[in-house]
């Protein structure tokens, strides 16, 4: 691509940031550098920069350069797994220090800080960060980090960003917000005011369920360095496989978002008026509690700038992830095993529909925990199949 690709639109730098064509070939898609060292010219004098494929990849380099500019920040840096990306993070906490996590997050993220961090003396504290009055309540004078996702996992519940980073910087503490529900084509927390952010893209950036992934985007740049060390030093890097899939899988995100988010306001439609469910969580539905924060989220992802800023927020949609409740669990748990068409399995964001049981599956670590999840709840990743066809399934699998 001529010019430079940073002045570009969302789905152009989707398809074009971090990956001219191949200098030496002239290869229009990146390759697999599939490769653990590098020869040198001299002890000292590398050929591109690159010495060894734990420190440095290229192709791991163009997803880095890619993912940062779609989130509009400086440094990108990619690891083996969400979960790599946000432990990676966490080695900047020291003992002593604190941070308020929000009450629906991903069940893995509560286990690591409940279960690992706790073991190395970093504490943390549980809070409705959809409520200010509780989010303030939470922070300490140790409070090193705010940690929240929006929708969150898997209750859907819009935390207002620009907000909490506010109040995270007021108390000099940084504020990591996990934006793997939403993806950069819907919301940039970095343009909100958050100093981190993370993402699986196992999920909606990979989009094809055959890769796992963890990305991180921050501004920086001292910080950006000591997380390149610790990930050089403790080496959970992604293959170069794996970051051409989740290259790959960036290139069609705008137009994947859109469909999932028509697809999912259909469902979540269809969902709030059936006589078996109880409650409907997705946030696009206008009477949902968390719509407008989502839509003042949202303003920062594809919509921004657009002079039609509230039909841009629409047209966008408001992600592919539908929770809904039934009558109990036992209800749940057979309604899960009858749909045909949506899976039932773990993770999200694949173009395929999958279901899950968050309360003994995704979530199951919670059990016991304050935040332990509802048994008669369902979580839907819509895919981007025919809207018919989904509907015609849930259909007959809501009836027992
Ligand atoms: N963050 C969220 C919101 C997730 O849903 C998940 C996994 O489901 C993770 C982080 C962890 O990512 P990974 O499974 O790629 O380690």
């Amino acid at each position: 691509m001529k010019g430079d690709p940073a002045q570009t639109g969302f789905q152009t730098r989707a398809i074009h940031a971090g990956q001219p064509p191949d200098a030496a070939t002239g290869a229009v898609t990146v390759p697999i550098y599939q490769t653990s060292t590098y020869a040198q010219h001299a002890v000292g004098e590398s050929f591109g920069g690159y010495e060894y494929a734990r420190t440095a990849n290229p192709t791991r380099s163009a997803l880095e350069s890619c993912i940062a500019s779609l989130e509009d920040g400086r440094h990108g840096l990619a690891f083996a797994s969400g979960m790599s990306a946000i432990a990676t993070l966490c080695y900047l906490l020291r003992p002593g220090d604190h941070v308020v996590l929000g009450d629906d997050v991903y069940g893995g993220a509560y286990r690591f800080f409940a279960r690992v961090l706790s073991e190395y003396g970093i504490s943390f504290t549980l809070a409705d960060l959809t409520d200010a009055e509780s989010a303030a309540a939470a922070i300490r004078p140790e409070t090193r980090m705010l940690w929240l996702e929006t929708p969150t996992n898997p209750l859907l519940k819009s935390i207002d960003i620009a907000a909490t980073a506010a109040l995270a910087h007021r108390n000099g503490a940084w504020l990591a917000v996990d934006n793997t529900f939403a993806s950069p084509y819907l919301q940039r927390p970095l343009r909100l005011g958050a100093d981190f952010v993370l993402h699986s893209s196992t999920k909606y950036l990979g989009g094809h369920s055959d890769v796992v992934g963890g990305l991180l985007v921050l501004n920086d740049s001292d910080i950006a360095d000591k997380v390149a060390f610790f990930r050089n030093a403790v080496g959970g890097v992604p293959g170069p496989m794996d970051c051409f899939l989740v290259l790959r899988g960036i290139k069609t995100l705008a137009v994947r978002m859109r469909e999932h988010g028509r697809n999912a306001k259909r469902i979540a439609d269809f969902l709030r008026c059936h006589p078996a469910v109880a409650r409907t969580y997705y946030p696009g539905l206008p009477d949902d509690p968390g719509h407008t924060v989502s839509r003042k989220n949202f303003a920062s992802g594809a919509a921004v700038s657009r002079p039609d800023l509230e039909s841009a927020i629409d047209e966008a949609g408001f992600g592919g992830m539908v929770s809904f409740l039934l009558k109990d669990a036992a209800t749940a748990i057979a309604m899960v095993a009858r749909t045909r068409l949506f899976t039932l399995a773990e993770s999200l964001g694949g173009v395929e529909s999958l279901i899950e049981h968050p309360g003994a599956m995704t979530h199951a670590g919670l059990a016991g925990s304050p935040i332990e999840i509802d048994p008669a709840l369902v979580r839907l990743s819509v895919g981007i199949e025919d809207s018919d066809d989904q509907i015609f399934d849930l259909a007959q699998a809501l009836v027992s």
